[in-house]
């Protein structure tokens, strides 16, 4: 298996630390508002890359951290006058569903960041003694950069260069540093947010030093992967690979995967440039598969750009899988329970060329566009191969290929239910209590009002049914 590193800028064959094993951290959401669709794409790429994993027989241990503390937190809880927690906890559930609509299967381990205090005053004080930070006289704690030798081997950047850019990045509080490029690890409280005390200042932790804690106490000095948006790659990902290597003189993480941006209008979708769509938006319009659909039919390092048109040929592709698998399964439901011919025996071995081909598309840098391309080709022979008079055992033996295969993709082979919105449903079950007190004039006035929404009402033995109009 093949895995580009952004370490090395090439791919690189993927052997394990441990055999059988993957330790892999994926950074995740900062907890302030409603994910948009950009977060989901890490989600769903290294979701993808963990269902692989598993699928080759590997016991991945996935951990997905939550920033549960930080600036914008802070302000939400300001603005709303509750407690940050209350507004963390609510967005953490919120992405919880979210993830679980696009069948982003949990983490082995969520941790947040205000539940792993200790471990970060551990990891800091260890960083002081040895000599990899410093407190500054209001109390700061600040990483001292240039001490870390490797500093820019992720980014590729050059600490001169850095050094010339810094120097004019200096904000207010920050005069206390020996150097501009050092970073923050630990920072002294403000009025009105929350702290915790710690042999320095009352105060909060840097962003960085929460996930390089969090690997350590779940995964171990050492990992497989450490995976997130491109964003990330600097100044975040280096440092924590300052903090961790200087901490625990280990290599932090043998392979660094970074997804590519899902744009719109040729811009990195943000909260802060206002361009955004959250996944609920999207949802609305679209059954989450087709989102899913959508981000895997390109490479996760390619940039993205988000389209009405594009999500409508998703739809139209993904739909494409779903009607040969509806097909087969009726197929199924009648096929004579014969056994196989020898010629569909045949059938079924040349079928298994679409495996391979999507197994190699998969291994060489999880290029998913190419494997979901392997399952159109197993559609179309589906599609042309499973007839009335195909046996039982032969269309069984083609959807459950079908099945595996989407599978992995984290697709799931069931068309959705249409579901009407929570007041058509309401009017629904008010006419039903109207007419069982044999007040008709309402439940006609009921039926009426739903038809000028498009909702026709059918009143049959087995119960009111719905259809559009
Ligand atoms: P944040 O909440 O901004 O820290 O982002 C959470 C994750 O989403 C990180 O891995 C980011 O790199 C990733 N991310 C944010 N915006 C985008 C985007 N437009 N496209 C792809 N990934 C993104
Ligand atoms: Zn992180």
């Amino acid at each position: 298996m093949q895995i580009y590193n952004t370490l090395s800028k090439r791919k690189e064959n993927f052997v394990p630390i441990e055999e059988g094993k993957v330790r892999m951290y994926v950074c995740g959401p900062t907890v302030y508002n409603l994910i948009h669709i950009g977060n989901a794409r890490p989600m769903i790429v290294f979701d993808t890359v963990r269902r692989y994993m598993e699928y080759k027989g590997y016991d991945v241990n996935y951990v997905s951290n939550f920033t549960d503390v930080d600036d914008k937190i802070i302000k939400a809880a300001l603005e709303e006058g509750v407690d940050t927690s209350v507004i963390s906890e609510r967005y953490i559930e919120e992405c919880k569903k979210d993830m679980a609509s696009l069948n982003v299967k949990p983490a082995t381990t969520h941790p947040k960041a205000t539940e792993e205090i200790p471990g970060m005053l551990e990891m800091i004080q260890n960083l002081i003694d040895k000599d990899f930070a410093y407190v500054a006289e209001d109390g700061t704690v600040y990483f001292r950069t240039r001490r870390f030798k490797e500093y820019g081997k992720l980014s590729h950047k050059n600490l001169d260069d850095l050094q010339g850019g810094m120097r004019n990045l200096l904000v207010s509080g920050e005069d206390q540093k020996e150097d501009p490029l050092d970073f923050v690890l630990w920072k002294p409280k403000k009025e009105g947010e929350p702290y915790w005390e710690s042999p320095w200042c009352d105060g909060r932790p840097g962003w960085h030093i929460e996930c390089s804690v969090m690997s350590k106490k779940y995964l171990g000095d050492e990992i497989d992967i450490h995976a997130g948006g491109e964003d990330l790659v600097f100044p975040h990902h280096e440092n924590e690979i300052a903090q961790s290597e200087a901490a625990n003189g280990k290599t932090f993480s043998h392979y660094w995967m970074h997804n590519a941006f899902l744009n719109i209008d040729n811009k990195k979708m943000s909260k802060s440039l206002g361009n955004f769509f959250t996944v609920r938006d999207i949802l609305e319009k679209y059954d989450a598969q087709v989102l899913r659909f959508f981000f895997l039919s390109a490479h996760y390092r390619s940039q993205l750009n988000f389209s009405a048109d594009l999500m409508e040929a998703a739809k139209n592709s993904l739909d494409r899988i779903l009607t040969c698998a509806e097909r087969a399964r009726d197929a199924i439901k009648v096929a004579p329970e014969t056994a196989m011919s020898a010629e569909e025996e045949a059938m079924v071995k040349e079928a298994e060329a679409f495996r391979s081909k999507y197994e190699e598309a998969m291994e060489d840098d999880f290029n998913t566009a190419d494997a979901i391309s392997a399952i159109f080709e197993l559609v179309k022979f589906m599609n042309t191969n499973i007839t009335e008079s195909s046996s039982k055992a032969f269309d069984e033996a083609l959807y459950k290929e079908l099945f595996e295969l989407s599978d992995i993709c984290g697709l799931i082979l069931e068309k959705k239910e249409e579901t009407l919105d929570e007041e058509i449903e309401k009017l629904i079950e008010e006419r039903q209590a109207a007419r069982k007190e044999k007040n008709f004039a309402r439940a006609d006035e009921i039926r009426a009002l739903l038809l000028d929404k498009g909702i026709v009402l059918e009143d049959t033995r087995e119960g009111v049914k719905w259809k559009r109009a």
